[in-house]
């Protein structure tokens, strides 16, 4: 949060200015990298990567391989370290490479994930302030820290690599 004073009408401004710092950068490198390895299955391109206490782990897509619905990164993610921490309650920060679904909006909010980190926006189907913003929500008992946009063109370009490859 930085307080810039304005002269001209001499009231103070309250802006935001949340931007990646190095490890959250490094951090969506390996979700991308998941998101690669998802592609390479014919999956849609989407890699996710959980830092929780002393815990990392990351996954990808599975949807088609496992006919499940529900085998978006993000779950996957959730569930694994769940299993690694033996609590539901996870806390950390979760980063994606695409704009997290209702669906997987609101399993963060149970998970009671503090920060999301997210790349390219999702305008069709985006819980986390495209469509509805589950994740900053004041009606529901959680809300996170949310940092939308980063590495965008990098997510967006492997997502139109597998569109690319079923229109071609
Ligand atoms: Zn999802």
């Amino acid at each position: 949060m930085i307080l810039i004073k304005s002269a001209a009408r001499s009231r103070t401004v309250a802006l935001n200015f949340m931007l990646p710092s190095d490890l959250d950068m490094r951090l969506m490198r390996q979700a991308l990298a998941e998101a690669e390895k998802a592609l390479c299955l014919g999956e849609v391109p989407v890699g996710a990567v959980l830092v929780c206490d002393e815990v990392t782990v990351a996954a990808h897509n599975l949807k088609e391989e496992r006919l499940d619905a529900t085998a978006h990164a993000e779950m996957l993610v959730l569930s694994e370290a769940s299993k690694n921490l033996g609590r539901w309650r996870l806390g950390g920060t979760l980063y994606v490479t695409l704009e997290p679904c209702v669906m997987c909006a609101g399993a963060l909010v149970q998970s009671r994930v503090d920060r999301l980190v997210f790349g390219a926006y999702d305008p069709r189907g985006g819980g986390c302030g495209s469509i509805v913003d589950l994740v900053r929500e004041p009606r529901l008992n959680h809300r996170m820290e949310v940092l939308g946009g980063v590495l965008a063109e990098d997510a967006s370009s492997l997502l139109g690599k597998l569109f690319g490859d079923l229109r071609g």
